[in-house]
């Protein structure tokens, strides 16, 4: 079998329903607990590349044309060959991005939930009105090849709810996964090589040159892309030379606002999660907390207790609660971080632990009442450091919560469960939870506002965004 071999396993990438090995270099993918080298995975060269969009435009002109019945039929079976390998897939997972076990199952899992929900949901493929002597045909048809460019944090998540909605809608795709973790994505290319049909899911693997090279490419209809926001910026530019249509998932800096009737003891719980799940490298975690002042110091010493529970080390060991941070650049901006902190004699509610390696760990660092204009508040810090702020007015937590080039997610929490909504609803991004934080179901539209992204991926929106109308205005005479 052609591959990348691992651990006496082959890894190729799918393209055009075949398993192609390297043939150039390939990359070396870190495991962030040891900093040993998990594998290797193809360093995708232009050949290859122009085969993959080739064999995806191939196929959509077969794709779009099957019946949307066959098309749920595939995606759910995509689905079902996840579950099947989910223990696998899981601890592949971890080993490239470092989350414990568990959560590495978790979003292993989440992958059939999505196939299951995009294979039953309603869309409007089309809408037909008769109108007097008028049938109008409203059809929504596929947009051609998509890219779907996939960060490092939820490699197997933010995969499929591209892929899922692009096929479901008769699309084919071409998928390119960080260069830091991109095994998952080629042994997932691996387990529905013969489910999709040939060229309908491509997958190709490759340095910091593959993005650009993808999203300038004239094969290329839609990019779907999830990442920070200066390499959306990138993605958009790349897309306007030729109009090509853009969702785009990037940044956030979520802001909760604690009101003082809370419980403290399950808030401090809930927010821990919502602060430090894998380890704080998630778009929507909760960047910043704002706890009102009647009840900072309780919540803050319970916030502190919470925290000093967590186990960091590496996600193999059941124990573990926080992995590593995921690569040495983001590590070095997180150390980097609290270090100015220190310099600029921020004080701290914990300082968390920065262990000699190997291994790139950081424990929980809570900040105490920072100056609102310190990086720590208004950066996205993307690791496990939080500052807790106080405040005393609604109306001026409302405005600094929403002094933010971000707009992506964001919660209130409270005891009156309608003043928290009322809160809640002057919070300008795109989901604000109150009482919880994280939940998302593949029927949420997700849409980042402000610098947090353009469109909508997940819910029927997310699904239309991978089509466009298309009119049939018919007379009848
Ligand atoms: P990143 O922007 O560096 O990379 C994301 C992907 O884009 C990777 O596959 C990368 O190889 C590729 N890429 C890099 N340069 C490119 C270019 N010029 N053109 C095209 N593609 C290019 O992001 P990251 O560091 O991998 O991920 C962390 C960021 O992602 C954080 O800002 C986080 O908030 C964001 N994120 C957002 C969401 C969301 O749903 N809004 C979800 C997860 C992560």
């Amino acid at each position: 079998m052609n591959g990348m071999s691992v651990g006496g396993r082959e890894f190729g990438m799918l393209v055009n329903g075949r398993l192609v090995r390297a043939q150039s270099a390939p990359l070396e993918v870190i495991n962030p607990a040891t900093e040993e080298v998990v594998a290797w995975a193809p360093n995708t060269t232009d050949d290859q590349l122009e085969e993959a969009v080739a064999a995806a435009s191939r196929a959509f002109d077969k794709w779009r044309g099957v019946p949307l019945a066959e098309r749920r039929r595939v995606v759910r079976a995509m689905g079902d060959a996840v579950r099947e390998h989910a223990d696998e897939l899981a601890a592949l997972l971890t080993s490239e991005q470092g989350k414990p076990l568990l959560a590495a199952r978790k979003e292993v899992d989440g992958v059939a939930v999505w196939c299951d929900w995009l294979a039953e949901c309603e869309y409007p493929e089309e809408e037909i009105r008769e109108d007097g002597a008028h049938r109008l045909r409203t059809r929504y048809v596929p947009l051609g090849v998509v890219a779907a460019i996939v960060p490092w944090n939820f490699p197997m998540a933010l995969a499929i709810r591209k892929i899922g909605p692009a096929l479901l809608t008769g699309n084919t795709v071409v998928v390119k996964p960080s260069p830091l973790t991109p095994l998952t994505t080629l042994r997932f290319g691996e387990i529905v090589q013969d489910i999709v049909p040939r060229g309908v899911v491509n997958i190709v693997s490759g340095d910091d040159s593959l993005g650009p090279r993808l999203t300038c490419h004239p094969g290329i209809n839609k990019i779907a892309f999830t990442g920070s926001t200066a390499t959306g910026r990138k993605v958009m530019e790349a897309a306007a030379q030729r109009l090509a249509r853009v969702t785009l998932e990037l940044g956030g800096n979520d802001a909760a606002v604690i009101l003082p009737d809370v419980d403290l003891d399950s808030t401090a719980d809930a927010l821990f999660e919502a602060c430090f799940r894998n380890s704080g490298q998630v778009c929507l975690a909760t960047k910043r907390v704002y706890v009102h002042e009647d009840i900072y110091d309780q919540f803050a010493e319970k916030f502190v207790n919470v925290a000093l529970r967590a186990r960091v080390g590496s996600g193999m060991d059941e124990r573990v609660t926080l992995g590593p941070i995921q690569n040495l650049v983001q590590y070095r901006k997180v150390v980097q971080l609290i270090q100015d902190c220190e310099r600029s004699r921020l004080r701290f509610l914990l300082k968390g632990e920065i262990p000699e390696g190997p291994g790139y760990f950081i424990h929980p660092t809570i900040l105490d009442n920072p100056p609102e204009s310190s990086a720590v508040v208004t950066d996205e810090a993307f690791g496990p450091v939080v500052p807790l702020l106080r405040f005393r007015d609604i109306d001026d937590v409302v405005e600094r919560v929403n002094n933010s080039e971000y707009g992506l997610g964001g919660s209130v929490w409270g005891g009156d469960v309608e003043a928290a909504e009322r809160v809640a609803e002057r919070i300008d991004s795109g989901i604000v939870w109150v009482n919880e934080s994280q939940r998302l179901l593949p029927s949420f539209p997700l849409a980042g506002h402000k610098a947090s992204g353009i469109g909508t991926e997940n819910g029927v929106e997310g699904l239309l965004a991978y089509t466009q109308p298309q009119v049939l205005s018919l007379r009848k005479t």
